[in-house]
């Protein structure tokens, strides 16, 4: 099989013109590649989980890129054409849009109130560039005089976007988990979005235990313990991958 990419996480196989494999690694990076670790647990962990939610999300009927799961590390998806746009979805504030707001260079989302944490009415949909040196937030305006999609494509994906973001929040409620925020990535075949990369992982969501949030505390469960050095990766996603599935993954 040939070796056709590494991101940042992941190395990508291509089988034959319609598929690709994912090999999830122990990688794992943060701001934007500037810090670098690696993890035993991390490239199962999220391989598993992502398996999860796409089989999930295609039972509900959303059209997603996921074939299958060959082992703990290997996925198998529909080649796609990627969308040069990552798509946000915030529930509560934090990250990059607290960062800049408190630098001056964002406004808060209508109706929420200015900490970390606060609840954003509605929820919130961000996009940011997918194939530039640093993750840009970007306008609507923009991805359109782009001709990055369409207006109807950037219909579907918004509606698809929360859509997921209804289901995963509700399942998470009655874990304990609350979804603070998530990415994720589309993109296109015989014209038709397909919901494709990674889903519903610490990599690329923001979980927070919810009793400790109902007391006041923010106790994160997933990358943000890396970029903050706060804790063990391995740790933190082994037990959120326990807190989602209901299942272990041995050692
Ligand atoms: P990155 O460094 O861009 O985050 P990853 O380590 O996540 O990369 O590797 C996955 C790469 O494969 C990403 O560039 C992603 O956009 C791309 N990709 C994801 N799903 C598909 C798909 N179904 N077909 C083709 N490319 C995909
Ligand atoms: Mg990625």
């Amino acid at each position: 099989m040939k070796l056709i990419d590494k991101g940042k996480a992941k190395d990508i196989y291509e089988t034959d013109d319609h598929e690709i494999l994912f090999y999830y690694t122990k990688r794992v990076t943060a701001f934007d590649g500037l810090k670098k670790g690696e993890f035993s647990n991390k490239g199962r962990v999220c391989c598993r989980l992502s398996e999860f939610w796409f089989k999930r999300f295609q039972e509900e009927g959303i059209p997603t890129a996921f074939l299958e799961c060959m082992d703990d590390h290997r996925m198998i998806q529909q080649k796609v054409e990627i969308l040069p746009v990552e798509v946000i979805l915030r529930n509560y504030l934090t990250g990059s849009l607290w960062k800049r707001y408190n630098k001056g260079t964002a406004p808060l989302p209508p109706g929420t109130e200015e900490r970390e944490g606060a609840m954003i009415p509605g929820g919130y949909v961000e996009f940011t560039t997918k194939f530039e040196e640093i993750d840009r937030p970007i306008t609507r305006a923009e991805v359109l005089d782009n001709g990055w999609m369409t207006r109807e494509e950037m219909g579907i994906i918004e509606d698809t976007t929360r859509r997921i973001n209804s289901l995963m929040r509700y399942y998470l409620e009655e874990r304990g988990i609350l979804l603070v925020d998530f990415k994720i990535e589309y993109g296109k075949r015989d014209g038709k979005i397909l919901l494709a990369d990674e889903v519903g992982t610490p990599d690329v969501c923001r979980f927070w235990d919810l009793e400790e949030f109902k007391k006041g505390n923010i106790v994160r469960l997933d990358k943000d313990v890396f970029r903050r050095g706060t804790g063990d990766l391995d740790d933190t996603y082994l037990t959120i991958y326990n807190k989602i599935t209901g299942e272990k993954l041995g050692n």
